[in-house]
């Protein structure tokens, strides 16, 4: 059996005629020969009746927090009735398809819910499903857990659900549909001279995703890395080649800047030694930061200041704990976080210095800079974010 795992976003299963380009994009599959196993978000976005955020708004913040498990439920329906309603437009077809959940598939979790860690994937259902000759239209984005009780995997987590069912089920290739023609240089929602990236390694788009492209879930590139599964992301309108993710990648390109991406929220924080140098708690917050969980990056250790950047939803829990070990800090909030990637950035002098000329030149305040050998970060307030992106796109001319 030649298994092609197809998973479409919220976008591409919104309305009626989205969904027949939906349709169309699975008939190709057969047509080739492949045996597809279709993976479904929640219908629309943000507002649109049955997209998440929609369906989380009809109860309390206070309720959703205290009873994970009820709101686990609630948001894993918006992709319970896309299964539905797609097999449904299949059958119209005459297509034979069967709608499963999560669980379902085989998906079976930890108990942590809300970002549930998947702890295997039982392919008996899918293989019999497949074998009858129908498709299996699954719901993305949950599994459950050994009680039987319905988790969701974290936020844009059907793509991590396309690529547990690749792995899991060998597929030829995993294909994420989205509503942009594959990664691009930036977000063509923010930079119009985006281009598109045809081949790129697991490694770099890994970068690209964990530091705020939302095209793609981390955790996805992961998976599909470690099980060696082709990633393929392509628009579910248009019938562009897409970008292909897999381990060679990226090598012949003479770039060495491939994209650039950013993540907004951040707060940067400042506590310095002398204001504090009686408080014996000075040189534990880094310690007391990690055991109440919040996470930081962009650290600057000095000798007289510590700085480092926090998101912003965990500003009230960080303030609390400063008043609690009697340290004062002073923070700049609204700040974002932009990285410029590139696997080539390693021993290439003066990169760096090209970064900051191009925003000095924009007259925009660089916060603090940080760097790896495949990223290099600065943090700007937000209401820089575009136009920065967009001269660092025009300064590597990646468009
Ligand atoms: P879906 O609902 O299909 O999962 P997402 O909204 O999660 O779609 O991801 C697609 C969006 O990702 C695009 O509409 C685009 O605005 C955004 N995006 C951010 N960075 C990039 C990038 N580098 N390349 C392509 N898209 C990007
Ligand atoms: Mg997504």
């Amino acid at each position: 059996m030649k298994i092609l795992v197809q998973k479409f976003g919220g976008t591409s299963v919104s309305t009626h005629e989205r969904r027949k380009m939906v349709i169309k994009k699975i008939k190709t599959a057969l047509s080739e020969g492949f045996n597809p196993v279709v993976v479904v978000s929640a219908m629309g976005r943000k507002g649109e009746p049955y997209a998440t955020d929609t369906l989380l708004s009809l109860i309390d913040t206070m309720f959703k927090d205290n009873n994970k498990q009820a709101s686990d439920l609630l948001m894993s329906c918006g992709e319970t009735l896309s299964t539905v309603i797609l097999c449904n437009e299949l059958y119209k077809d005459n297509l034979e398809a069967v709608p499963l959940t999560g669980g379902q598939a085989g998906i079976i979790t930890d108990d942590n819910y809300n970002n549930a860690s998947v702890l295997n994937v039982e392919t008996e259902n899918l293989i019999s499903i497949l074998k009858e000759g129908k498709i299996p239209v699954v719901a993305g984005f949950q599994g459950q857990n050994e009680k039987g009780f319905i988790t969701t995997l974290g936020r844009g987590g059907s793509d991590v659900t396309a690529a547990l069912l690749g792995v899991a089920l060998n597929a030829e290739e995993v294909q994420i549909y989205t509503d942009v023609d594959g990664i691009m240089t930036a977000d063509p929602r923010l930079v119009s001279e985006a281009s598109l990236i045809k081949e790129i390694s697991y490694n770099e788009v890994f970068q690209f995703a964990d530091q705020g492209a939302k095209v793609i879930h981390p955790r996805a590139v992961e998976i599909a890395m470690k099980g060696n599964i082709p990633l393929v992301i392509k628009n579910t309108m248009s019938n562009c080649d897409g970008t292909l993710i897999n381990s060679s990648g990226d090598l012949d390109t003479n770039s060495i800047i491939t994209g650039i991406t950013h993540m907004s929220n951040r707060v940067q924080v400042k506590v310095n030694y002398e204001q504090n140098k009686n408080n014996e708690n000075y040189n534990l917050l880094l310690d007391v930061l990690a055991e109440n969980m919040i996470s930081i990056d962009l650290i600057n250790v000095f000798p007289k200041e510590n700085i480092f950047t926090i998101d912003e939803k965990d500003l009230a829990k960080f303030d609390s704990i400063m008043t609690n070990i009697g340290l004062t800090y002073s923070c700049i909030k609204n700040c974002s976080k932009i990285a410029i990637i590139g696997s080539r950035i390693r021993g290439v002098p003066g990169v760096m210095a090209k970064v900051l000329k191009a925003l000095i030149r924009e007259n925009i305040e660089v916060l603090q800079t940080a760097d790896s050998h495949t990223t290099i970060w600065c943090l700007v307030e937000e209401k820089h974010t575009n136009r920065a992106i967009n001269a660092l796109h025009k300064e590597f001319k990646l468009g």
